[in-house]
This record gives structure tokens, sequence and C-alpha cells, in this order.
């Protein structure tokens, strides 16, 4: 193959404990699945699951410096439970979808809060507000033969060591089978795929300097700081 420009490198992710990488396909979110958040988003607390995309290179493999993303006076940040698939298929059944994950990992859905409240209002698309570069920081995935299926524990994030999130993962609306079998009945899900679970209530802006630590429990911690 000659191509007319060197393609742009795979996104790869380390895996926790192993000398292999994990080959990133495509990164999706799932839009409030904590009614906290959702209720501090004044939205409807039991509505359906809903779906946004980010780009595979908007993920910051474990994190470190951030740049502090242009066109907003309002960043800020979601602390989610992140799920990487080790297989796919469509209209996976509930019950067998687990069998699709390879691990978990922690994740910040880095919001661009001002453009997303005003695609909001207009009814554009989220994109910009949501999938702007390095706007998805991840840890290391930790296989499930690891880390299990997390269906309860605790989810956390600190601002310059003080307590911003800090809820549970059992507080999830839609737990992540019910995730990965509704999404695919969107997409055909395919190993690769990372899917963002949502974030529990406490969102709040963040600064230049400013220094996250979140984690969840038996799946890691991740690091950030914005410059
Ligand atoms: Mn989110």
């Amino acid at each position: 193959m000659d191509f007319v420009f060197p393609p742009s490198p795979r996104v790869v992710l380390p895996i926790a404990g192993s000398d292999s990488v994990f080959p990133v396909r495509r990164v999706y979110c799932v839009g409030r699945n904590y009614s906290d958040h959702a209720a501090e988003m004044g939205a409807d607390t039991r509505e359906p699951p809903f779906f946004f995309s980010k780009p595979a290179d908007a993920l910051v493999s474990g994190g470190g410096e951030v740049v502090y993303p242009p066109m907003t006076n309002n960043l800020q940040h979601e602390v989610e439970l992140v799920v990487t698939l080790g297989k796919g298929g469509a209209e996976i059944p509930s019950d067998q979808s687990l069998d699709c994950v390879f691990g978990y990992a922690v994740g910040f859905d880095l919001t661009r809060r001002d453009l997303q409240s005003r695609a909001k209002d207009k009814g554009h698309p989220w994109e910009m507000g949501k999938g702007f570069d390095q706007s998805a920081p991840v840890s290391a995935p930790v296989p499930v033969s690891v880390a299990g299926h997390p269906l309860s524990g605790a989810i956390w994030l600190r601002v310059n060591g003080e307590s911003r999130q800090s809820d549970d993962l059992s507080h999830m609306t839609w737990n992540v089978a019910e995730i990965i079998a509704n999404l695919s009945t969107y997409v055909r899900l395919e190993a690769g795929d990372l899917i963002f679970t949502g974030t529990p209530a406490g969102v709040s802006t963040i600064v230049r300097g400013d220094v996250l630590v979140g984690g969840v429990d038996g799946v890691g911690e991740l690091t950030i700081r914005l410059v």
C-alpha cells in the first residue's frame, strides 16, 4: 500500500499487568447514567440510555498533562467507569453482553459545558462540546480476569485534593450489561470499542493548573494536570 502521506498511528492502550496493548476502535459514551447527575443537569432521571461518541485519538492514555482546550470558558470533569470490549456483535442479549467485556478502566469525559449547553438549546450536535482533542483521558484497562465485573464500589474524583464526585457504581441507571445490549441495537460493536458509562453528580468547572485524581474501586486511578 502506497499511502500519499503517513497514516495516523493506531491508538492503543497499555493493559495493566501485561506487555500486550489494547488496540482501540471506537469510543462511545453514555449520557446521564446516574440519577443524581441527571437531576443536576435538569433531566428526566428515568429516560432510556442515549449515546454519543468521541474520536479514538481524543484518548489520553494514562493521563498526565492535558492541554486546556480552546473555545470554552467552562471546562468540566466527569469521572466514569470505562468498559473495554474484547468481542463485539449486534443485538447482543443483556444476559450474554458481559462476555464481550475485555476489561475496565477509569476515564474522564472532559466536557466544554458551555458549548454542550448551547448545542442542547439549539438542537445542534454535541461533538464540539464533547469530542475535542484530549477530551478522554483513560487509565490502562484491567482485564476481567483481574477486575471481575464491578457492579458496585466507589467511583470518585478529587480536584486539587478536594472531593468533587463520590458515588457508587450500583447507582447507575443502566448497568454495564444493559448498556452493551442497548448500544448494540443501534450499531454493531467490535473488539476494541470503549464505552464510557456515564458520570455521577458533582461535575464542576476546572481551570489551568488543576490536578484531577479519579478512581474506581478495583479498577484503578487516573491523574491529569491541566496545562
Ligand atoms: Mn459523560
